[in-house]
């Protein structure tokens, strides 16, 4: 059998290109709090929130209110690949995070009309995509996608930076409560989106008793700088950018995974849940699809995994002593820069970095637990609309869909199928205000 190991040079994309903008126009500066009353709330500007946005805009609901902790469209996702030093995205251009249904320029296209400023594997990607195969994105064209997305819909307009804190859910209208610019705000929606995205996930208590030890850090978080050794714990994605970013810097790394080997795979789940076929295994309209097989399936397609790009580089790593891999060993304990692992093992560095995967946001704290009606981790969303059931007027998007839409319902492409249901709905429930753009 012949296997096939793609370039490493795909994950060397340069980053932070001077890009254009078009149109010309600087994001304004939304000082001060969002207005006392707005049609649509969309909490959280990633590339969820912004594909909400941009719909809606297409659907002509334009009296819109965007709040995000950062204020900038995709910031937070843009951060976090930054501090992984990640520069390729890992789905492919076919996941692009505009509109389904419209007629904008979408992710490939916008890559080509950039063809000058792309290096000579970023092009030969688009090629690939063109003919149907898997692609790579730079986080570059992503970003500037991304922005050219948000002032194409006039999201930068509508955009403020706060937090929101609760919402109090009426018949008619959505009180949404929080802060911003030290102060607070309310604003009286009568629908409102949840975009939260996912938040990382946190060691269980028993690593540690108190304070995580100092030279403990979580993948988004600050690294280390260069250091002799350094223990990574998690198998996935992060992980494995953690691993080759210590090796880069010199580092003796050893890599702790809790599974019994890495595993290799083009995108985070299996290909087929990003089409209609994958996505019906979940789709539970017509109640057919019990909830305990969703859950198993859940369980089994969000496992770790890494883009094989990393496998030459990884492999001759551990092959020549600068990688030592941990494998099927759980940690039990973390002391200092220790990590303890099931059966006493200690594996000691002067840095540990810990990427143990990210929890959907599902609304809890925001919302009642009664209207969350979250159940093994998840949301009780209406199949049909994505509305929260016991409150109508709240819809979610995002990683909180995928009991839903199935485990892509956290990608960009889930989005894209999150945000044509959810804007249909709002705007029906509009409808005697709404102007239809084509
Ligand atoms: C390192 C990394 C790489 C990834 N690569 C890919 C990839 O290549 N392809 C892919 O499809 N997916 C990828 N993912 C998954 C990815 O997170 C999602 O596709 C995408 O970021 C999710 O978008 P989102 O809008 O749901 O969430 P986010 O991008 O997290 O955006 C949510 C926003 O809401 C804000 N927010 C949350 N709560 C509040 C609140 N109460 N008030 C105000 N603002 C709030 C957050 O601060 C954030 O800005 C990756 C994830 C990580 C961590």
């Amino acid at each position: 059998m012949t296997r096939f190991l793609p370039d490493p040079d795909l994950l060397d994309s340069p980053r932070h290109r001077a890009w254009p903008r078009h149109p010309e126009r600087p994001l304004p500066d939304r000082a001060g709090v969002p207005p006392e009353a707005a049609d649509v709330v969309i909490v959280g500007a990633g590339p969820a929130g912004l594909a909400v946005a941009a719909a809606l805009w297409h659907l002509g609901v334009h009296d819109v209110v965007v709040v995000d902790r950062d204020g900038r469209p995709a910031g937070r996702f843009l951060d976090r690949v930054d501090r992984l030093d990640q520069r390729v995205l890992r789905s492919p251009y076919e996941h692009h995070p505009g509109v389904e249904g419209y007629r904008d320029c979408e992710l490939r296209d916008f890559a080509r009309v950039h063809w000058a400023r792309l290096t000579p594997v970023e092009r030969r990607e688009i090629r690939m995509s063109q003919a149907g195969h898997r692609s790579v994105v730079p986080v570059d064209v992503f970003e500037a996608y991304c922005r050219h997305t948000a002032d194409l819909h006039r999201v930068p307009e509508r955009l403020w930076r706060g937090e929101v804190r609760s919402l109090a859910v009426g018949e008619e209208r959505v009180s949404v409560r929080g802060s911003a610019f030290q102060t607070t705000f309310e604003t009286a929606a009568r629908f409102v989106v949840l975009c939260p995205g996912e938040e990382r996930r946190a060691t269980p208590a028993s690593w540690w008793d108190g304070d995580r030890p100092a030279r403990v850090s979580y993948w988004d978080e600050p690294g280390p700088g260069a250091v002799a050794r350094e223990v990574v714990v998690g198998a996935g994605l992060t992980g494995a950018h953690l691993v080759r970013n210590a090796l880069a810097r010199g580092s003796r790394v050893d890599w702790v995974l809790r599974e019994e080997s890495e595993r290799y795979q083009c995108s985070d789940v299996n290909a087929s849940f990003f089409r209609a076929e994958g996505r019906a295994r979940f789709d539970s309209r017509r109640g057919q699809v019990p909830w305990a097989r969703r859950l198993a399936l859940m369980g089994r397609e969000r496992r770790a995994s890494v883009m094989f790009e990393f496998r030459p580089l990884l492999t001759e790593a551990e092959a020549d002593g600068r990688l030592t891999v941990h494998r099927g060993v759980p940690v039990s304990a973390v002391h200092g820069a220790t990590v303890v692992l099931a059966g006493g093992r200690r594996v000691g560095g002067d840095q540990v970095r810990l990427a143990l995967g990210t929890v959907p946001s599902i609304g809890t704290g925001l919302l009642p637990d009664s209207v969350v009606g979250a159940r093994d981790g998840w949301p009780d969303l209406d199949e049909r609309t994505l509305a929260y059931r016991h409150a109508p007027r709240v819809f979610a998007a995002g990683a909180a869909t995928c009991m839903v839409l199935g485990p892509a319902g956290r990608n960009i492409d889930g989005h894209r199928v999150a945000t044509a249901r959810i804007a249909a709905s709002v705007a029906a429930g509009l409808r005697d205000r709404a102007v239809v753009h084509v």
